[in-house]
């Protein structure tokens, strides 16, 4: 049968069953790509692989969790769901409850998000509040309505959003069969290096792995709040996605680093955007800002001679390295556009054009 999204292929990891009603819009599945330029790092053997979470439905990884949330929500007969969001949890947020015929809610900090995102949860149909703070304070305010009213809170707070996304961490070990040495993710709020964890670990519960891989998460500079051991009062970063200074699942993020023995480091807005650009240029794919930290990771780690040092598991030649690409470039096409020489205008002069072309 053609593929029918994360709940059908991997329901006996999810926490559903007979009665739950599936919504979906065929998530994940996702590419995972071997990046030709990359994986050129000098001084030692690695395949980098790029699991494109942009290519989801709503164009991020937060589908993932958004079919097992919304689903559980129907069975559960609620009438709607309420998010906190970045963007892109809206986005999804908003494009689920369309199919499940649900009301959706979502509180955005003003001015903060990208353009695309926007674009999605309203022409979906959520009611969209953008308050005057930041996604802190959103996510306290949806705290603290959902603990009054009977309204389902789809943050990664609800552990069915953790439970569905794991799901691309098996993806990625049903496609390599094993597990990566390493994975770099981005994180904000960081449910995701959670759910990653989680989906490693069960795999290697189970046998279908045998190692586990290192957990390399990255923050934003300006909005550092695990790496600096402190909240931030006021996180600022052009990732828009990861601008966050209280991440909700902070502990969970510690504890995957730990017990993988990996890091949570942080990159600049400039090393950001470098890495940007090179996957664009380099790789020919496009993501939104806050997916290139995973990247910008990686090339600081390497410049840091931070691989040379370090030993393959199972003794391969080859380290093997995933770097989660969380969102599509498409959402914040004027960050694109803000870090790019402007096309040359010129009249529609035959002569004129070829010499500019350098024919
Ligand atoms: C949500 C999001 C993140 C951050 O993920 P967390 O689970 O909050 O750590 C990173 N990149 C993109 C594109 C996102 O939408």
């Amino acid at each position: 049968m053609s593929y029918q999204g994360v709940i059908k292929r991997y329901r006996w990891y999810l926490p559903v069953s007979e009665k739950t009603p599936i919504i979906t819009l065929q998530e994940g599945n996702t590419p995972l790509v071997l990046a030709q330029s990359l994986s050129k790092m000098p001084g030692k053997n690695v395949e980098v692989y790029l699991k494109y979470e942009g290519l989801n439905p709503s164009g991020s990884f937060k589908d993932r969790g958004m079919t097992v949330a919304v689903s559980k929500a129907k069975e559960e007969r609620a009438q709607a769901v309420i998010c906190a969001s970045t963007g892109n949890t809206s986005a999804s947020a908003a494009a689920y409850a369309a199919v499940a015929l649900m009301k959706c809610v979502v509180l955005i900090p003003k001015g903060s998000i990208a353009l695309g995102k926007l674009a999605q949860a309203l022409i979906h149909g959520a009611q969209v509040i953008a308050i005057d703070g930041n996604f802190d304070d959103c996510l306290e305010l949806v705290r603290q309505i959902t603990k009054e009213y009977p309204i389902t809170l789809v943050n990664s707070l609800n552990p069915n959003r953790i439970e569905g996304q794991k799901t691309a961490a098996f993806e990625i070990c049903d496609v390599l069969a094993e597990a990566p040495d390493y994975h770099f993710i981005p994180v904000g709020n960081a449910g995701n290096i959670t759910a990653y964890w989680k989906g490693y670990q069960e795999y290697k519960k189970i046998g279908r792995i045998k190692h586990l891989p290192k957990m390399c998460g990255f923050q934003a500079e300006g909005a550092a709040p695990i790496v600096r051991k402190q909240v931030v009062k006021d996180p600022q970063t052009l990732a828009t996605a990861i601008k966050i200074g209280n991440p909700a699942s902070w502990k969970a993020a510690e504890a995957a680093r730990d017990e993988s023995g990996g890091l949570i480091d942080l990159v600049s807005d400039q090393e950001i955007i470098s890495a940007y650009k090179l996957l664009a240029a380099q790789e020919g794919i496009f993501v939104e800002p806050a997916s290139a930290a995973s990247v910008a990771g990686l090339l600081k780690l390497a410049k840091n001679n931070y691989f040379c040092k370090q030993k393959t598991i199972n003794n391969k030649q080859t380290l093997r390295i995933v770097c989660v690409l969380t969102g599509h470039g498409l959402k914040d096409p004027e960050r694109a556009i803000a870090s790019i020489e402007q096309p040359k205008v010129l009249p529609a002069n035959l002569k004129t054009v070829i010499k500019e072309i350098g024919l």
